[in-house]
């Protein structure tokens, strides 16, 4: 059996990446064959309405975080905007040595930490069409009051001008092509057309000031 490969997959809140994940291993179960997995990070945050402790994260308490650290459970770990997340660095490797491909999606910090131990590991940044766009994804979400928005729209900004360390880029604009353009990277056979590299530098210079 083959050893899998690891995917990291980053990108600002409200550019879609958990949706896109998600699909994609919805994609793979359904068609048996594609051994495709996604981790679950450990975290110090609150748990937000919806979420379900072992399936979205492992909401620990920041003693047994430290204890983690300690004991040299993770690959990776940073602080993300006040909060500390970490990957298990067990599960990991018994899933790439049962042949499974394994997402992560962590922030650019975790992912440069991994590509310094396992420059094999593929990146992917996954970028919003527009500020407009994350700014209305972030409103609809209707969790946040509009100064949480500002902060979080900050700080999308702020994880996006990392976007240049990352192997791959995709626009979440049209989900079902980013879902595609996601599954050919997995599989070693995406080529970007002309048309979306275009769409990709003009965005590009239009993200970031
Ligand atoms: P949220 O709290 O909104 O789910 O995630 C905040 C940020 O933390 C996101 O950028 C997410 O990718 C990142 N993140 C989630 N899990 C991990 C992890 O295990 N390690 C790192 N470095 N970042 C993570």
């Amino acid at each position: 059996m083959s050893v899998g490969s690891l995917f990291l997959i980053s990108a600002p809140s409200g550019a879609g990446k958990t949706s896109l994940v998600d699909a994609l291993i919805k994609a793979a179960n359904d068609s048996k064959g594609d051994k495709l997995c996604v981790s679950v990070s450990h975290t110090t945050r609150q748990v937000r309405p919806g979420e379900i402790d072992g399936t979205n994260y492992h909401f620990i308490s920041s003693q047994t975080f430290i204890q983690m650290i300690e004991k040299d459970d993770f690959l990776e770990h940073a602080e993300v905007f006040g909060n500390f997340y970490g990957t298990s660095k067990a599960w990991v490797n018994e899933h790439l040595q049962q042949g499974w491909n394994v997402i992560l999606e962590i922030d650019w910090q975790g992912a440069a930490q991994v590509k310094q131990i396992m420059p094999e590991a593929i990146s992917i940044f996954i970028l919003p069409p527009s500020l407009e766009t994350l700014r209305a994804r972030l409103t609809s979400r209707g969790q946040d009051d509009s100064a949480v928005i500002e902060k979080r729209m900050a700080e999308a900004v702020s994880e996006l001008s990392h976007y240049p360390q990352a192997d791959h880029l995709l626009i979440n604009d049209n989900f079902d092509l980013a879902q595609t353009g996601l599954m050919d990277i997995i599989h070693g056979c995406y080529k970007p057309s002309a048309k979306e590299k275009v769409a990709l530098d003009t965005l590009l210079q239009s993200l970031l000031p």
